[in-house]
């Protein structure tokens, strides 16, 4: 797992160098839905620094039983209201906040907690049916709404594009999603200021990192196909 963690840091590195990209501001998400504690601490040990859990119930269980390691625990996963209470404050960064009723949970359970929950908005990119996200063309409505929770901070916007085999095909989902957090931040809405992009998978990474990805979500290249 060494030699896969350290061929992707490698990889980053290079990608975004020959981008003209500062490296440090790419940060890797080891994405470790269904994977024992054991795997896991195996990808801590090798320079693992940030988790990203997509199942509430199984992230509490792993977090508890690795509290003792010094790493950053992120949810990637659909997140329902009714479980927000358990993600707040449990999880530095929300990644897929997917609704507005969403957003008024979370900001509703930090706010209890007395700690201000930073998130990122996902976004339906490609506006396919099944897929989670808020709209493009309602965008700009939802963030200056959104703008108005004071205990969760918007950090900036995920997405998940359509699965390609010829994953150059990802390209324009991601300039486009590069493209939405310039046009929100030209609006200059009151405490908005959105600076990440999580974005890029196993497939599309070295991609999403050339289009401005700041956090990308690897999963099978770290810890091999899931079951
Ligand atoms: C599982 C998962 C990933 C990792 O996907 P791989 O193709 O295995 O790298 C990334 N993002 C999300 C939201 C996921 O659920």
């Amino acid at each position: 797992m060494k030699n896969k963690i350290d061929t992707i840091k490698k990889t980053i590195k290079k990608t975004a160098v020959e981008c003209n990209r500062d490296p440090l501001l790419i940060h890797l998400v080891a994405a470790s839905k269904t994977m024992s504690k054991e795997k896991v601490i195996h990808a801590i040990d090798a320079g693992a620094a940030i988790l990203g859990e997509s199942y509430i119930n199984e992230a509490r269980e792993k977090t508890d039983a690795l509290k003792a390691y010094n790493v950053s625990w992120h949810f990637i996963g659909h997140l329902q209201s009714n479980k927000a209470k358990y993600a707040v404050g449990l999880f530095d960064l929300i990644h897929s906040v997917d609704s507005m009723k969403l957003v008024k949970e979370i900001d509703k359970q930090a706010k209890k907690k007395k700690i201000i929950q930073e998130i990122l908005i996902q976004v339906n990119i490609s506006n396919e049916v099944t897929k989670s996200g808020i709209d493009l063309t309602s965008s700009t409505n939802f963030f200056k709404e959104a703008a108005l929770f004071k205990n969760v901070c918007i950090k900036g916007l995920m997405t998940m594009p359509p699965f390609f085999d010829d994953s150059e095909k990802c390209r324009p989902f991601f300039k486009a999603l590069n493209k939405l957090k310039d046009t929100i931040n030209s609006k200059n809405i009151p405490n908005i200021t959105l600076t990440e992009l999580s974005m890029g998978m196993t497939n599309d990474y070295k991609i999403a990192i050339q289009e401005g990805a700041t956090y990308i979500r690897i999963g099978t290249a770290i810890f091999g196909q899931r079951k």
